[in-house]
């Protein structure tokens, strides 16, 4: 097992002061297979100290641009040395398949050169007009200071990733948190930088629960800023804890994202087969456990039947499974509190009137499903409206709703009609009404005949309930920078205001 030393300040891995440890459970089998160290308040107090120490120091912020964007560099190189190691400790860790796993690795490595290419690409600031010879001013950039990173449980070491990377490019010092069920990675990734070459106390990591460790970095007197990912009524705690000592805090929370699909996409069987293609793995890759699952298919009336016919075929043929074994394409839920929760969600759409096309059960163990796994099947709910619970809120599971509509506005009104606005997607082959439906739709990110990409220089975040801020992109930097202006007097003499 996985030693216990899972907490990081002062450049000194460490237990839990208190001693206390938590084991990590593979969700294939419900077995612990590590064991990471439960820290408490008291050790994000030391941790904020050891960032808040590196930081005064200047050991950090006042590194030469070019070395911090070479360290991010070397960084991603790490990443993608040890990218198969990596990619089986978060299969194991969070249930996705390895396959998975590896795209997570190549994505976060993205995010460490995207940042360290910004970064050379920027000037030193920006000079701007004062209007007169005799001054000289200058806007530039600083970082915040000491940064709380806060992560949830589905893509641990890709969602640290999207917050160390600009942190670190802005030239801060950070505590990091991940989830107390995924930890794993995150100290992997914090092995990845010591040994990029960072200098101790730059980069801080507390395993520990989020109602102790979170929430006292939430409100810390010494934390600076939090960038916080995961569900909405801990990214609320998380903003009232902030708000007294007025830090500044970014949100990036959940989603209900529609996938509208007009009737005309399915005019030919390439178009049919792609669409349903897409809406299969906007809904049920990870299980479903993606903050932008397109977990609301939104079709055209007229398409319907033949539509959720075929993906409710197809998503009863997916192959569920042990992430790590070969041929499965889909592994469990994070934990048995996901999956009842799941099952709660469907058996409360069906009391509301929704049908079952496919799944809506635990599936028998196999030999690539050991019994104690917490498995869900695909699920597609038919005859779905938006007054269920199960269309307004997130399931955070291998569901699928199914709504329908006659008209370009209707379209358009169901897919706002929620409290999030994460991202969303149209598929039609008509251009004019793909350009018309994109500036419509409230959400951070809309797709046009996809589902999923992103890219690291293109802003992430989202509308509503979704968040406050963005990640990625040149936003994604500029969450972790203060902007200062600079005036010069170039030949200073009296302003004589007062006559006295
Ligand atoms: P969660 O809110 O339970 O936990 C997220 C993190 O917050 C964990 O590290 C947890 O320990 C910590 N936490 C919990 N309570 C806290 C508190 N009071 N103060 C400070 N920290 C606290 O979420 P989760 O279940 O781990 O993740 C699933 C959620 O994350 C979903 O809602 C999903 O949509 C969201 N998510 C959003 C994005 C995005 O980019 N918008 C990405 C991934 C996940």
């Amino acid at each position: 097992m996985l030693a216990h030393t899972t907490i990081h300040y002062d450049g000194i891995w460490r237990g839990a002061l208190g001693g206390a440890r938590r084991e990590v459970v593979d969700p294939a089998d419900g077995q612990p297979f590590a064991v990471a160290a439960e820290g408490d308040r008291e050790d994000a107090d030391a941790a904020v100290a050891s960032a808040r120490t590196a930081f005064q120091s200047g050991v950090w912020p006042g590194t030469p641009v070019a070395e911090r964007a070479a360290l991010l560099r070397r960084a991603a190189e790490l990443l993608i040395r040890d990218r198969e190691e990596l990619a089986l400790l978060e299969s194991r860790d969070a249930g996705k398949t390895v396959a998975e796993g590896r795209a997570d690795i190549d994505c976060a490595a993205d995010a460490f050169r995207y940042f360290a290419d910004l970064l050379l690409g920027e000037g030193g600031g920006r000079v701007v007009d004062a209007g007169t010879a005799s001054v000289h001013s200058v806007v530039v950039h600083e970082p915040v200071g000491v940064c709380a990173l806060i992560t949830p449980w589905n893509y641990p070491l890709l969602q640290a990733s999207w917050k160390i990377a600009p942190a670190l490019a802005a030239g801060n010092t950070f505590v990091v948190k991940p989830s107390e069920i995924t930890p794993l990675t995150t100290v992997e990734l914090i092995r990845v930088l010591t040994e990029a070459g960072l200098p101790a106390g730059v980069a801080n990591l507390v395993t520990g629960p989020g109602h102790t460790v979170g929430a006292r970095l939430s409100e810390h007197p010494d934390v600076d800023m939090i960038s916080f990912t995961g569900g909405l009524a801990s990214g609320v705690r998380v903003a009232q804890a902030a708000a007294p000592g007025v830090k500044k805090v970014a949100l990036e929370l959940g989603g209900k994202n529609p996938n509208v699909v007009f009737a005309d996409a399915c005019d030919t069987a390439a178009g049919f087969d792609t669409a349903v293609d897409q809406a299969l793995n906007a809904a049920f890759i990870h299980s479903g456990q993606v903050c932008s699952a397109g977990s609301r298919l939104i079709v055209e009336e007229s398409v319907r039947e033949g539509f959720v016919a075929e993906l409710s075929r197809r998503a009863g043929r997916i192959r569920l499974g042990r992430g790590t074994e070969k041929g499965v394409e889909c592994g469990p839920l994070v934990s048995r509190t996901q999956l009842e929760r799941t099952e709660e969600y469907v058996a409360s759409a069906l009391l509301e009137g929704a049908v079952l096309r496919s799944g809506g059960a635990r599936p028998e163990p196999s030999a690539t499903r050991p019994d104690g796994g917490y498995f869900y099947e695909p699920t597609v709910l038919d005859r779905c409206h938006r007054r269920m619970r199960v269309v307004r809120e997130e399931v955070f599971g291998p569901v699928l709703t199914v709504e329908t509509f006659r008209t370009e506005a209707e379209a358009l009104a169901l897919a706002n009609d929620t409290e999030y606005g994460l991202a969303g997607a149209v598929w039609t082959a008509d251009a004019g009404r793909a350009r018309r439906m994109a500036a419509r739709m409230r959400q951070g990110t809309v797709w046009i005949n996809d589902f999923h990409p992103y890219l690291p220089q293109a802003e992430w975040g989202g509308f509503g309930k979704s968040g406050v801020g963005r990640e990625l992109g040149p936003s994604g930097l500029a969450e972790y920078r203060e902007t200062k202006h600079i005036y010069q007097n170039l030949a200073p003499r009296p302003v004589r205001w007062f006559s006295g």
